[in-house]
């Protein structure tokens, strides 16, 4: 015989008329195990300037420059002769061609397989902005120097053209 049910089928009534009725108003609520939040950075304004940086569409696009490039150089271990072969390359998850031309000024991006140098620094600039259309400055792709069969290591920056214009294309030997 059912002698033990009677008692737990009034326990769940009980229940259940008091969740019906709203008398148990403690719905089981996740835990927010929020991350606590970030310490305020020292420097201030420096990291939403470099936030938005990152967010510009031409950087955006110099970013996606830069991954294509860097297939094309695991493939081919050098550099393409024109900025449009890296098309081939783009990620292939995005149904879009690269674009080539920057969003501010509306002109094409400035390649140079040989790099600009300078004095002052040991990257060599590959892909600029032709002009300083982003507040007097330039987004640019740079790389560092590698050894040979190491790949490529670049960055996408913004550089003012005070610090753009010690790059000059490098002395043919
Ligand atoms: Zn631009």
């Amino acid at each position: 015989m059912a002698s033990g049910k009677p008692p737990m089928l009034s326990a769940g009534f009980i229940l259940l008329a008091a969740l019906l009725c709203g008398c148990v108003s403690q719905p089981a609520r996740p835990v927010a195990h929020a991350a606590p939040p970030a310490p305020a950075q020292p420097n201030g304004p420096v990291p939403s300037v470099e936030a938005s940086v990152n967010d510009d569409p031409c950087a955006i696009q110099l970013t996606s420059i830069e991954g294509a490039l860097a297939d094309y150089y695991l493939m081919n271990q050098r550099l393409p002769d024109k900025l449009e072969e890296i098309q081939n390359y783009r990620d292939v998850l995005d149904p879009n061609p690269i674009v080539l031309t920057c969003p501010t000024s509306h002109q094409p991006y400035v390649y140079k397989p040989a790099g600009l140098v300078s004095p002052n620094s040991r990257k060599r600039i590959i892909v600029y902005d032709p002009t300083p259309a982003h507040r007097g400055g330039r987004f640019v792709l740079w790389m560092e120097p590698q050894p040979s069969g190491k790949g490529l290591v670049m960055d996408v920056k913004l550089l003012p053209d005070k610090e753009f214009k010690p790059f000059v294309p490098p002395l043919e030997p």
